[in-house]
């Protein structure tokens, strides 16, 4: 009988081994792939927040996965600011859209500090890099601190 119980790599090692090695930040020729952990994929940043953080990678990172997370992860964000958008924005009693995106968007950080936990350790993008983002909350900052102190750093 084999007993194969050590170094067992279930699916979810496997991900997470992958999602290490995935670099925050791809640069190609003419443009730049950003990696979200969440739906593990890359998708192409955008070229206004490259001018905004050209010297921070990390905030970079972050900055784009807000909008990313906007965009692609809350359907009836799109559906509010899309086709039907004002019927959608009077069901849902929406206020001016900078002021909701504003909510939005801080609600996404913290999303993003959960749903991210291990990756977000994993490449040191802590409480300074969220405070380098426009309007980040007490709120949100207590939230990425409690992830880095609750989540080891990942073996490499
Ligand atoms: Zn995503």
């Amino acid at each position: 009988m084999k007993k194969k119980k050590k170094n067992v790599v279930t699916d979810e090692k496997k991900v997470n081994i992958v999602m290490g090695t995935k670099q925050p930040i791809v640069y190609y020729k003419h443009s730049y792939h950003v990696y979200c952990p969440i739906c593990n994929h890359d998708f192409i940043g955008s070229d206004y927040l490259k001018t905004v953080f050209k010297d921070n990678q990390k905030a970079l990172w972050l900055a784009n996965m807000v909008t990313h997370h906007r965009h692609s992860h809350i359907t009836w964000w799109n559906k509010c600011w899309g086709w039907h958008g004002g019927y959608y924005r009077e069901a849902s009693h929406f206020g001016n859209y900078d002021d909701e995106k504003k909510k939005v968007n801080e609600q996404a950080k913290r999303v993003i500090a959960r749903k991210c936990a291990d990756y977000l350790v994993l490449h040191g993008i802590n409480e300074d890099v969220f405070s380098m983002l426009q309007n980040t909350e007490e709120k949100t900052l207590e939230v990425v601190k409690k992830v880095f102190k609750t989540h080891e750093m990942p073996a490499a």
